[in-house]
């Protein structure tokens, strides 16, 4: 659908991006208070004192003068491919990248991103005056009274009526799949003369262009040293900013009034719903219902209707009997490399029965048990205060029931959280189905997940209660183990959706391509309607080919994992530039996939990555009430994170999440979108101005180099 042109803007434009960008990171934390106050005239006031690693001399790459213009080259082409496919899908890309892409680029205004909850926050002044009344709402009340919030600005957004409708008006648009891909007509007479809306999408042919170009890319001999010698200068960079600043990191942390690790947003960034409970909670829930809610009829087997008490009786199980150990649904040393073992432990007691009545949100009682421990999980995080977490939540393509289902056990059992917001995640089991004889192609998995969403994004009159729903919903994820073998081959004689018949699943890329595609065009029809876009924040690179973090690298806004980013230096260095978040588990790795002390994520954390810490799944990996924390608080221990790395990563989690922009102003800052120091607040975030000046520095110090070198080719080539 799109080509790939490289034209160069004159130099002049460029070099004065690269003069903004070195000056630009002087610019200081700015307050709520003194943000329209201040004028940038004066910047050595702003420049915060530290001392900088700097490399001087006429060439400073390391690699022979060709190398580096090949490899500027290779590099740029990759960054402005992923730009590409970012824009079109409405999906983020990094400021600081985009504009030595385009410098002529006009810098989108800071009030202006797309948000979700945009209509009940402008309403909250009126719910204000509703709801001053003796039986005012206890947060409403410390809302008002926590001298903490700033009128426009508060650290703690207020609340809202989760469920209250957004006036979305229907419109005549329709839909149909053009070879996998729903494009969007403006009404049926359009439809009847194929005259689809302007909803540009990359089509197969161009995706497989593309990912053949990254493939060959990521394999070339003298970018890979050319990368591998950047990442490692910047490892080495790191360990002298850290050598020769730590002290005044921390003093200036210890400066900060009322704030420190414990006090600051933090976003479990990954982590599944039906696990998201820890062992001893999920014993303790089914212990409490089993004794209060013994005689309720919860399944029907063999046709014969169970009730809680029958199930256990069936299994000779009693309240006393029941122990964690029974219970068995702890990862440990005999699920390393076993995905299969792993999967297993979603069962408690081995019994998928209990999993179904505790666990799903569709089955005989409607998911009630299921929503009441989500429940109890979010009230945990709400006590806590500072913690929050996006739960995956499963939608698989079985019919296309699935999310009105979904959205009514949300809105039924009022399961809804300021703490919590959802992603869904799509498992790759077309196999399964397919040898169950549920499905027969491909196309039917699309049109289950996507054509309700394009109904609802349509005429939100037609699933009203998925239109409230998806308020909440941020994006998808895409799961299963990337170990499994799977044939790499998707090219142009790949079958299209409603031909593949295959007993054969097909591979990451073909999953992940369409997922996309058809996300690009539901948001270019959500954003239409004032309704803000879905993200795709896939699995990726936890196991299995190296091919699947290309993909990710071009189609997703962030991914979960990232661990074979390691392997592959010339993707790990695209991940920095283009400042892709990684969503990383430790712990969860460390039964699965890699040991603790072989994680790269320290590593990752020193050269600048985004990165940032989850759980995955507590139910499997976590001992404590806490078990974002216990991530955290395992990770300082270990790799001896300081203070200053640890808020670093909390507000990378935050940053990378799905919270709405409103969200993350208080969270971060009322300028957090401002690239460099300006984007920093440390009043909220607790991470040193410091450190935030060095990480920006870096970045642009290295896409100079790159841009720099790539723009003198195009000159010469000029005068030629
Ligand atoms: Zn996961």
């Amino acid at each position: 659908m799109f080509g790939f042109i490289g034209d160069w803007k004159p130099l002049y434009i460029i070099s004065r991006v690269l003069e903004e960008g070195k000056k630009s990171h002087y610019e200081p934390s700015i307050s709520a208070d003194d943000r329209d106050a201040i004028v940038l005239d004066d910047h050595e006031t702003y420049v915060p004192h530290f001392q900088r690693v700097s490399i001087s001399g006429e060439d400073t790459s390391g690699v022979p003068l060709e190398d580096l213009e090949r490899a500027s080259k290779m590099l740029v082409d990759a960054l402005r491919l992923r730009k590409r496919y970012m824009n079109l899908s409405h999906q983020n890309f990094c400021q600081t990248a985009a504009r030595f892409l385009d410098p002529t680029r006009v810098e989108r205004k800071h009030g202006e991103k797309q948000t979700i909850e945009e209509d009940c926050w402008s309403k909250r002044s009126a719910k204000y005056e509703d709801e001053c009344n003796p039986c005012m709402s206890e947060s409403l009340l410390n809302y008002i009274l926590d001298d903490d919030e700033v009128e426009e600005h508060g650290i703690h957004p207020p609340e809202h009526q989760p469920w209250k409708i957004q006036d979305v008006p229907d419109t005549k648009h329709v839909f149909k799949s053009n070879r996998g891909v729903f494009e969007v007509y403006k009404d049926e007479d359009a439809m009847n003369k194929n005259n689809p809306c302007d909803f540009q999408y990359p089509d197969m042919d161009t995706f497989i262009t593309d990912m053949n170009l990254m493939c060959s890319l990521i394999a070339d001999g003298p970018l890979k040293s050319f990368c591998y010698r950047r990442l490692s200068y910047l490892s080495s960079k790191f360990q002298l900013h850290v050598l020769l600043n730590e002290l005044r990191e921390l003093a200036s942390q210890k400066a900060v009034p009322h704030r420190d690790f414990y006090n600051i947003r933090k976003v479990d960034t990954h982590i599944h719903a039906a696990s998201c409970m820890n062992q001893k909670h999920l014993l303790r829930f089914i212990k409490k219902t089993l004794k209060n809610n013994a005689d309720e009829v919860v399944t029907i087997s063999g046709g014969q209707p169970m009730t809680l008490k029958q199930v256990f009786q069936s299994m000779n199980l009693t309240t006393y009997d029941l122990t964690v150990d029974m219970l068995d649904v702890h990862a440990d040393r005999n699920t390393f490399h076993r995905f299969d073992k792993f999967n297993a432990k979603y069962n408690p007691i081995g019994e998928s029965r209990l999993r179904e009545v505790f666990l799903k949100t569709d089955n005989y009682i409607n998911g009630k048990y299921f929503a009441r421990i989500i429940k109890e999980v979010a009230s945990d995080l709400e006590e806590s205060k500072y913690q929050n977490a996006e739960l995956r939540l499963s939608i698989y393509g079985k019919s296309k029931e699935e999310w009105d289902k979904l959205a009514k056990w949300a809105i039924d059992s009022n399961v809804y959280s300021d703490n919590v917001r959802w992603l869904i995640q799509v498992p790759r089991l077309f196999d399964i189905f397919k040898l169950n004889k549920m499905l027969d192609n491909f196309q039917q998995i699309l049109d289950n997940i996507f054509v309700p969403l394009f109904e609802v994004t349509a005429k939100p009159s037609s699933h009203p209660e998925l239109h409230r729903f998806l308020q909440y919903v941020i994006g998808f994820d895409c799961v299963d183990d990337e170990s499994k073998p799977e044939n790499p081959a998707f090219d142009s004689n790949t079958l299209p959706p409603d031909q593949w018949r295959d007993e054969e699943n097909p591979n990451y890329a073909y999953y992940l391509y369409y997922l996309f595609a058809n996300l690009t065009t539901l948001n270019h029809l959500r954003v239409l309607k004032g309704l803000h876009p879905l993200n795709l924040r896939p699995h990726c690179g936890e196991a299995g080919p190296v091919q699947h973090l290309v993909c990710g690298y071009l189609l997703s806004e962030n991914i979960s994992h990232g661990l074979l980013l390691r392997k592959v230096p010339v993707l790990q260095y695209l991940y920095y530039l283009a400042q892709i978040g990684i969503a990383m588990s430790p712990l969860s790795n460390n039964s699965l996939f890699l040991n603790y002390h072989r994680n790269p994520l320290p590593e990752y954390l020193a050269r600048g990555l985004v990165v940032s810490l989850s759980t995955d799944d507590p139910l499997q990996f976590h001992f404590t009430k806490e078990p974002l924390m216990e991530e955290y608080s395992i990770a300082a221990q270990v790799w001896k994170l300081s203070s200053c790395d640890m808020c670093e990563l909390a507000r990378n989690s935050v940053l990378m999440s799905g919270f709405s922009h409103k969200v993350k102003k208080c969270w971060l800052g009322p300028n957090y979108t401002r690239e460099g120091v300006a984007g920093n607040d440390i009043s909220r975030t607790n991470v040193p101005d410091i450190r935030v000046a060095f990480r920006y520095e870096t970045l642009i110090e290295e896409l100079s180099n790159i841009f720099k070198s790539v723009l003198q080719q195009a000159n010469s080539t000029d005068y030629q």
